[in-house]
Formats: structure tokens, C-alpha cells, sequence
């Protein structure tokens, strides 16, 4: 396994941050960053391909074409589902003036949404 990947952004070494920089004397350049897989989030989530959120969304925006027809969504999927709902007396803080709040009962309405079994 490696441990570490260079950021996919294409871009990333055009980013002028201390942090790209490499090289001595007059032969400094701005370097894609590396990113350790040195944890096990680093290594299961997108942070393994891009070293901020700044080179994923260049990514994104300079490949969302090819990104979308990865798995291309063509009408809307459905899941069902049960809603469910009840109302609930709680209360809330009323102000009645000089700084001062009283609490008064109140009634809310809360919802829930079981899923079902999906076949997708
Ligand atoms: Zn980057």
C-alpha cells in the first residue's frame, strides 16, 4: 500500500503557499502537495486524493463532466418511506419585558420519516 498519494487537483502546484515550495537558491519551484495515508480516515475518504477542499472544488468544477458520467443520473430515484407525525406539548421562553422571559406551553408538531426497504 502506498503511504502517501500527490493531490489530484491538476492545479495544486499553482497555488503559491509556502507549503508547495521546493528547492534551493535560485531553483525553487511550487510542488503538488503530498498527502500522507497515515490515518485510516486519510485512507478511506476523499482527503486520500486532494490536500483541501480549495483542490477538490478545482477538481470538481474543471471535471464535473466526466465526474457526473462516473454514474450518470438520468431520471429521479425513489425510496420508500412511512411519515409519521404527532403533535408534542413543550415550551418556550415568552419575553414580558425588562429582560425578563417566562416560560409558556407550546405546542409542536414533529415528524419522522422511517425508511422502508429499498431495492436500490
Ligand atoms: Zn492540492
Amino acid at each position: 500500500m502506498a503511504e502517501f498519494n500527490w493531490c489530484h487537483n491538476p492545479g495544486c502546484h499553482k497555488i503559491a503557499t509556502h507549503s508547495r515550495i521546493r528547492g534551493t537558491g535560485n531553483n525553487k519551484v511550487l510542488r503538488t502537495r503530498k498527502i500522507a495515508l497515515n490515518s485510516e480516515y486519510r485512507r478511506t475518504t476523499i482527503w486520500a486524493y486532494f490536500c483541501n477542499q480549495n483542490c477538490l472544488f478545482q477538481f470538481l468544477n474543471k471535471f464535473a463532466r466526466e465526474v457526473a458520467n462516473l454514474n450518470p443520473t438520468l431520471k429521479p430515484k425513489e425510496m420508500p418511506i412511512k411519515v409519521e407525525r404527532w403533535k408534542e406539548d413543550t415550551e418556550r421562553m415568552k419575553y414580558i419585558g425588562n429582560g425578563q422571559y417566562q416560560r409558556s406551553p407550546h405546542q409542536v408538531t414533529r415528524t419522522e420519516i422511517k425508511l422502508q426497504n429499498s431495492t436500490e
